[in-house]
């Protein structure tokens, strides 16, 4: 008798990395991917930057001192880190094996030195994904669009995207976040994680589960 199962659930759950630059659209795109695919869980990260209104502890971010966070460092309690706009942030190894120990696929939503890290520690465990918006200019429009800030913090905003999308080449996937389209872009994000798990090396134990012998 066969019992079916998803593709996505034969193997051992990935790790997710997305990256995306202000004015790419991130947070959109992975709240509706987090709707399309139930079994991801996204990891809750460490930071020393002061809570913004509508954050919530546990929920956007587990906020730190800069003591606390250190001794985070020093004991072992983060799996990759990075100073970001003067504040340290992070991804605990608590949360990631929490997920991963449910069979979840991690979700790191990380910054570019971040996601080089975890790529140097997982290999191919983790694939990485950049989120970008269609164009330079979009993506300047979007950030304006906020119309809160003034033209410096724009323009030092639009400066430091354009940094990031210079780093698109490490990445293993590049999606583009048409305007309007957030859904198509979660999909297409979707798409990488099914062929993820779909990769031979992923599949061995599964093939294996074949034969009965070591006829391979
Ligand atoms: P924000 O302060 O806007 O929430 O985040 C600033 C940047 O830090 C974003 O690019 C976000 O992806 C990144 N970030 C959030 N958590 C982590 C983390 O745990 N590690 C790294 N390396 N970057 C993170």
């Amino acid at each position: 008798m066969s019992e079916h199962r998803d593709a996505m659930e034969r193997t051992a759950g990935m790790v997710l990395v997305i990256s995306g630059p202000s004015g790419s659209g991130k947070g959109t795109v992975i709240e509706i991917l987090r709707g399309l695919a139930p079994n991801l869980g996204l990891s809750v990260s460490a930071t020393t930057r002061a809570m913004r209104e509508g954050e919530a502890e546990g929920v956007n971010y587990y906020y730190k001192t800069r003591e606390q966070f250190e001794e985070l460092i020093a004991e072992g309690g983060v799996l990759e880190y990075t100073i970001y706009n003067g504040n340290y942030y992070g991804t605990l190894k608590s949360e990631a094996e929490r997920i991963l120990d449910a069979g979840q696929d991690l979700v790191l939503e990380i910054e570019v030195d971040g996601a080089g890290q975890i790529k140097r520690l997982m290999g191919d465990r983790a694939t990485t994904v950049m989120l970008i918006a269609p164009s330079a200019e979009e993506q300047e429009r979007r950030l304006r669009g906020r119309g809160t800030e003034d033209d410096d913090v724009i323009a030092a905003r639009v400066k430091r995207a354009r940094e990031e999308i210079k780093e698109a080449p490490k990445y293993d996937y590049v999606a583009v976040n048409e305007t309007d389209r957030a859904e198509e872009c979660a999909r297409d994000i979707l798409s990488i994680i099914r062929a993820e798990h779909m990769r031979s090396d992923r599949m061995m134990t599964y093939i294996h589960d074949y034969f009965d012998d070591d006829e391979i």
